[in-house]
């Protein structure tokens, strides 16, 4: 799953709306992103092979530190750990609302384990790479699965609109809204152009895709109004 994950996102900012929207949309992508990175090094491994599931060509080897249940579990205390005793530190915000906004980053981060589920074949571990596995395959029939992904963003993103009104200025009133388009136009065009070939290529674009998705939708997002 790729933007289906931001549906995520969007739910947590609705239920914490002081949450900054950045952190969350990061936070879905948290493990993918160091996956990314921790393949360009070799420390997990994937290869593309056409044909693996009817939706890519995803072939996950070795990914226990990112994408075992229990490697998600871990990497969600720790962005609790950081954004409670150390981002938050000085926001003057009070304990128990440091205490939501680090949870709910948290929450962001396990949720990835979650949505991936669904569609992947059965290579995500519950714990090691030996442990029992995880996985739906529902990428094996692209039609269910972009639907899928499609109106999961689509529903929480119109329930995340609710959270706040728009701002002043284009950016303040259309940024969410054609933020919002282009997430469904990107989830759509990922299953119809063709895939990258090689590690390097795919591993730049997701990194690349996985920041730009943030900072952007985080940017625009401080431009709306919360009451
Ligand atoms: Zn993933």
């Amino acid at each position: 799953m790729f933007i289906g994950h931001y549906a995520a996102s969007f739910a947590l900012k609705k239920v914490s709306p002081r949450t900054s929207l950045r952190a969350l949309l990061l936070g879905v992508q948290f493990v993918d992103i160091l996956f990314m990175i921790f393949i360009l090094f070799g420390i997990e491994r994937m290869r593309l092979i056409p044909g693996t599931t009817a939706s890519n060509s995803l072939k996950l080897d070795f990914m226990p530190y990112t994408h075992s249940l229990l490697g998600t579990f871990l990497w969600a205390v720790g962005a609790f750990v950081l954004f409670r005793f150390a981002l938050l530190r000085k926001s003057g915000y009070e304990n128990h609302t440091r205490n939501l906004i680090s949870f709910a980053v948290a929450i962001a981060v396990l949720s990835h384990y979650f949505f991936d589920v669904p569609m992947h074949l059965r290579d995500l571990p519950l714990a090691g790479d030996d442990s029992y596995k995880l996985g739906l395959a529902l990428w094996n029939n692209r039609i269910a699965a972009v639907s899928l992904e499609f109106f999961l963003t689509l529903g929480m993103f119109a329930v995340y609109l609710t959270a706040s009104k728009p701002g002043q200025g284009f950016a303040g009133k259309y940024g969410m809204p054609i933020f919002g388009a282009a997430l469904l136009v990107i989830c759509v065009l990922q299953y119809i152009i063709p895939p990258p070939t090689t590690i390097i290529e795919l591993s730049s674009q997701a990194l690349a895709s996985y920041i730009g998705i943030g900072l952007v939708g985080g940017w625009l997002d401080q431009k709306r109004v919360y009451s």
